[in-house]
């Protein structure tokens, strides 16, 4: 699990005031145990691949870190082609009914709340406020993407979180000669890699060239010849996206991946083969 692990090495020996920012990355593999109906394709799964940071900062360097994370957001999502998307501000609700999902100190998360509004503010995008929608350790800047089902989903994240290293003991010696606790900023670009391969296909109606689908060849947990995808049909790119049970299928499914851009597949009339290079004995 990405957060811990991080904060594991983080922790690992005494940190100086001089080490950060301190950017740790990985693409770590994570589960949830999701409602089997609350499953949804590539977007919601039960086991994925998140490509998550965690950047340990002084308070000083927050904005400038949030504003280089926001930078990057769009130049990932410029690069992909993805442009139709809303930027959520992620706040605590103040009520007292909810005031048992969040971290019960005020201070810091207006604190946070400002912080993290001017970054967003400073950095050009047109954003909302979602009351309630913060993480239980602070607020957040979430990537909103609408599939063509209408529902709206969370492509990626940027979290200040100013709880669990106060929790789980993080420290760094500052200028001062005292102990300081850093702040964490949770930045995850692409989200889960699962839910930003299928956005390309679940935020358009219209249908891809067979080649850019994601092959869903031996993950589908679905036994049914018919194709859906975010609640339309895709029947004329079936052979791509489900392994196929008939012989003609079949055939159908390993022409449509001899012509696939990975060319490392080698194709038989009734079966894909991953070609391998042979490995003389010494
Ligand atoms: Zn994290």
């Amino acid at each position: 699990m990405n957060c811990p692990n991080h904060h594991k090495i983080f922790t690992a020996r005494k940190r100086s005031y001089r080490e950060l920012p301190m950017r740790l990355a990985e693409h770590g593999q994570v589960y949830r145990y999701e409602d089997s109906g609350a499953i949804s394709g590539l977007l919601r799964v039960r086991g994925m691949c998140i490509n998550d940071a965690h950047i340990y900062c002084t308070k000083e360097q927050i904005a400038g870190e949030c504003a280089s994370v926001l930078e990057m957001h769009k130049r990932v999502y410029a690069i992909l082609g993805l442009g139709d998307y809303r930027v959520r501000f992620s706040m605590r609700d103040d009520g007292e009914a909810a005031k048992s999902k969040y971290v019960d100190d005020p201070a810091a998360w207006n604190e946070s709340q400002e912080i993290l509004k001017h970054a967003l503010e400073a950095s050009g995008l047109p954003f909302y406020v979602g009351v309630g929608e913060g993480a239980f350790y602070g607020p957040k800047i979430d990537f909103q993407f609408r599939t063509v089902s209408g529902r709206e989903e969370t492509a990626s994240t940027l979290q200040l979180d100013f709880a669990i290293p106060k929790r789980l003991g993080l420290s760094y010696v500052g200028a001062d000669g005292a102990e300081h606790c850093p702040y964490v900023i949770h930045r995850a670009p692409l989200g889960t890699h699962e839910r930003f391969v299928a956005l390309p296909s679940s935020t358009s109606a219209a249908p891809s060239p067979p080649g850019s689908r994601p092959c869903k060849r031996g993950c589908s947990p679905s036994r049914k010849r018919t194709a859906t995808t975010g609640g339309r049909s895709s029947a004329p790119f079936a052979h791509v996206a489900f392994a196929p049970r008939s012989t003609t299928a079949r055939r159908a499914s390993a022409s449509a991946f001899a012509t696939h851009p990975c060319a490392k597949y080698r194709t038989s009339s009734s079966s894909v083969s991953v070609s391998r290079p042979k490995v003389r004995s010494p």
